[in-house]
């Protein structure tokens, strides 16, 4: 519940997508919406009585244009306001969604207040718009707290429909659903339907209780490799001899799988020596990498490509860059892309 007798105070970071929309009630041409009028476009948000505030991108982007500068100026809002808000809301495009949930859940390091990102896939001015409803159930979620008047979620989150998931959980799992994010090795946060309810046991807890590091320096020399039935010995040699390359994100078949054939392994394993960090992650949305199951896969790891576990591959690649970023060696970035450093995967041990 929000806290009795304190309005919670909310601040809305608008970076632009599809939810900033509003149709012009004279041309019926839609047209980027005016945030500094928000309360006044979307009435409804009066009900909730809370202080809301709002900063904007100047100008707005599609979220396909996002890149880690525009991930820092984020950090940056957050880190700035920080102690003046209750929690965060950030509206942005949904292609880039889940890597921004990423990226941001590595760089604000000891978050312990609710960072929810939401978009929406019609835009707020047409009749049939997801975004007014998903902007006032991500305020929601922002304003919540527990039974003890703390905030209820103390990570970044993406909240879509009726779905509450862990931001570096997340994918953009369709073009055109009103669902169009899932959280496939994740349980998602909270059930969202009349009401909300929390699932508390798999929301992330810091276990200290340091204050907010802002982490601004995500290394861009990294890449993803998706591999394919034929892929050439010349192709992989190409992509893993890219200059500067520090670090790259193999999407793999099944449960970690790749060619076994020597010409490939031993491409791989050059790229390893020359201290290119690969990191094995399944193009399967379900599912954990299993180096040990069966030949093709243990190959990859005999040549010193590092299992990714069940991370996503929007998690893997901003982890890649955060870590290079914080000036790690390859054997250190080795090191961390096997914990969990917020949540991101899942380590049995
Ligand atoms: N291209 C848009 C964006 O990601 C799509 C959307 O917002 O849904 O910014």
């Amino acid at each position: 519940m929000p806290k009795e007798n304190v309005r919670p105070h909310i601040l809305i970071i608008y970076t632009g997508g599809t939810i900033g929309m509003i149709e012009d009630i004279e041309t019926k041409v839609l047209k980027p919406f005016d945030f500094s009028h928000l309360i006044d476009n979307v009435p409804k948000i009066k009900m909730l009585n809370y202080d809301i505030e709002n900063i904007q991108f100047n100008p707005p982007i599609d979220s396909s244009n996002m890149n880690p500068v525009h991930w820092r100026q984020i950090a940056h809002a957050i880190e700035s306001n920080y102690d003046s808000y209750d929690g965060f809301v950030i509206l942005h495009g949904t292609d880039t969604m889940a890597y921004t949930a990423s990226a941001l859940s590595f760089m604000l390091e000891n978050l312990n207040k609710p960072v929810i990102i939401t978009g929406s896939q019609l835009p707020i001015g047409e009749v049939r718009t997801d975004g007014e409803e998903n902007l006032i159930t991500a305020l929601q979620v922002a304003a919540h707290t527990d039974s003890k008047g703390e905030a209820m979620v103390r990570e970044v989150a993406i909240l879509f429909e009726n779905h509450l998931l862990r931001g570096n959980r997340s994918s953009k799992v369709s073009a055109d659903n009103f669902n169009a994010f899932l959280s496939n090795n994740y349980p998602d946060l909270a059930n969202i339907g009349l009401d909300i309810n929390f699932n508390e046991t798999v929301l992330y807890r810091t276990t200290n209780n340091r204050p907010l590091m802002v982490h601004n320096n995500m290394d861009p020399n990294v890449l993803i490799l998706t591999l394919f039935p034929g892929i050439t010995k010349e192709i992989l040699q190409h992509q893993l001899s890219t200059p500067g390359i520090k670090g790259v994100v193999m999407r793999t078949f099944g449960a970690g799988n790749s060619p076994s054939d020597q010409q490939f392994t031993s491409t791989i394993a050059e790229a390893v020596n020359r201290g290119v960090v690969i990191v094995n992650v399944t193009q399967c949305s379900t599912g954990s990498v299993n180096s040990n199951l069966y030949d093709t896969g243990d190959a990859l790891a005999k040549a010193g490509v590092i299992s990714g576990n069940d991370i996503t591959c929007e998690a893997a690649i901003t982890k890649l860059m955060y870590l290079f970023g914080m000036g790690m060696s390859p054997k250190q970035v080795k090191k961390y892309m096997q914990y969990s450093i917020c949540g991101e995967m899942t380590i049995n041990n």
